[in-house]
């Protein structure tokens, strides 16, 4: 009996350590794809307890695609053209890891910078969602 639990654990985790090896780079692999950051917006609702709200929509390599919440830390850190691995838990936004960016040219005026002011991502010269300059150093 304890011989075909060895067996069966042995199995169990050798397919785990395979599929952790594939999805490297996925906070969690049951819900982890490769997604690319079609558009991003934000919602500011009015009233009492008025608030911002950031979404951006995925599209994944089976052409489906989401739009999910994000909090605003996340929001700054992705930019639209992002190609990454996208975890999410049926509607919810777990985690994006960037693989890849659209923009890789060393042109400023292309290339993807970090804000110093704000620590967004953007693409150019001007930070997109608080308009400090980028300067070279
Ligand atoms: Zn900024």
């Amino acid at each position: 009996m304890f011989f075909v639990f060895f067996i069966l654990a042995t199995v169990f985790f050798a397919i785990k350590s395979s599929l952790g090896e594939e999805l490297a780079g996925c906070a969690s692999p049951e819900v982890c794809s490769r997604a690319v950051v079609v558009t991003k917006r934000t919602h500011m609702s009015r009233g009492e307890n008025a608030s911002t709200t950031y979404h951006a929509t995925f599209e994944f390599e089976n052409g489906e695609r989401k739009e999910l919440r994000l909090s605003g830390g996340q929001y700054g850190y992705i930019a639209e053209g992002d190609v990454g691995m996208l975890t999410r838990k049926g509607g919810r936004f777990i985690a994006f890891r960037r693989v890849e960016d659209r923009y890789t040219a060393q042109d400023p005026d292309r290339a993807v910078h970090v804000c110093r002011s704000c620590g967004a991502t953007y693409v150019g010269r001007v930070c997109d969602y608080c308009d400090t300059p980028w300067t070279e150093k």
